[in-house]
């Protein structure tokens, strides 16, 4: 493990991207996967150390045109308590409300879920049916770009993503819902929350007439990163809700899905519960 040469606090966004531009650097947000990660020796530290926690505009939720702005640093209770979210993206809270405990929930951000890029990650499968986008800055000139590109593509394996070392994760843009938007998410652990997800489930669209459009389906814990789930979301485009298209997108869910056997569940467990849970979401979105 590298020994940490120099700790860093900026306090303004600009100064963040100059040191990111110049050092090697560890980026150091609520510590709540950070630490326990270095500590374990499964992580080792750059040689400078630096908590963005003090970097002005990188914190809470604002209304942006047309679009929801979750700044990096805003915390899962934050997320929990925020009106917007509770106006225009529920399913967030919901997904919030089986994160951890208190303790890490008020130290937890959003930014570092993210960037932490655990496959059962559990903001990530609900952001990613809401087609969020991430939004990132760097300073490669000496003037501060951005540049975004959608959630579901930033995964590349487990705790890796297409942030460039010298990019900063500054926010999470969701899109407004439209008329008749709908989204569900559901985790599953041995425990409702204080556990990490055997498998999560995020099923978004726009409902009309029993049937659903734009429709977005997600995994988490079953592939190296959280995923979209294409076929799955093919089986339900435009059709009505009845028992028949539900069974078929269950079913299109559990062969989509490649999970592995581990500590937590089987392969086998894992597709089973992909395949009833998708059938019982959708049974409740038919129903809603
Ligand atoms: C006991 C316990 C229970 C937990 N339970 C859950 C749970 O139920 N669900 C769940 O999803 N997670 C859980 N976690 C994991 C963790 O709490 C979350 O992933 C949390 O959101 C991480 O945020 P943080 O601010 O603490 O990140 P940090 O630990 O500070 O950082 C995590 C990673 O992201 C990088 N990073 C952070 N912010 C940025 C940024 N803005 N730009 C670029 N890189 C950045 C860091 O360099 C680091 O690699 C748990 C952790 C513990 C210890």
């Amino acid at each position: 493990m590298t020994a940490i040469e120099r700790y860093a606090a900026p306090q303004s966004l600009d100064e963040a991207l100059g040191i990111l531009q110049q050092d090697e650097v560890t980026i150091l947000a609520g510590g709540t996967d950070l630490m326990p990660q270095t500590k374990a020796g499964r992580i080792g530290f750059k040689p400078t150390l630096m908590n963005i926690g003090r970097v002005a505009g990188l914190k809470g939720v604002t209304l942006d045109g047309q679009h929801l702005r979750i700044g990096a640093l805003t915390t899962i209770s934050e997320l929990l308590r925020d009106p917007l979210i509770a106006q225009h993206a529920p399913v967030l809270a919901e997904a919030c409300d089986h994160f951890a405990s208190d303790q890490i929930r008020n130290a937890g951000t959003l930014g570092g879920n993210i960037n932490n890029a655990s496959p059962a990650g559990d903001t990530l499968v609900p952001l990613i049916v809401l087609d969020a986008e991430v939004e990132l800055a760097s300073k490669p000139n000496g003037s501060v770009t951005t540049r975004r590109m959608p959630l579901a593509e930033f995964f590349t394996g487990p705790g890796r993503t297409k942030r460039a070392a010298n990019e900063l994760l500054t926010a999470v843009r969701i899109p407004l819902p439209k008329p008749g938007h709908v989204a569900r998410f559901y985790k599953f652990g041995t425990r409702p929350a204080l556990d990490i997800s055997t498998i999560s489930i995020g099923i978004a669209g726009i409902k009309r007439d029993g049937a659903l459009t734009d429709t977005r389906v997600a995994f988490g814990a079953v592939a190296p990163t959280p995923v979209r789930a294409p076929r799955t979301e093919a089986a339900l485009e435009g059709r009505r809700l009845n028992a028949e298209a539900i069974e078929a997108a269950a079913d299109a869910a559990r062969d989509e899905v490649s999970p592995i056997d581990d500590v937590r569940a089987s392969a086998w467990y894992r597709k089973e519960l992909i395949h009833n849970m998708t059938r019982r979401m959708l049974d409740h979105v038919a129903h809603a």
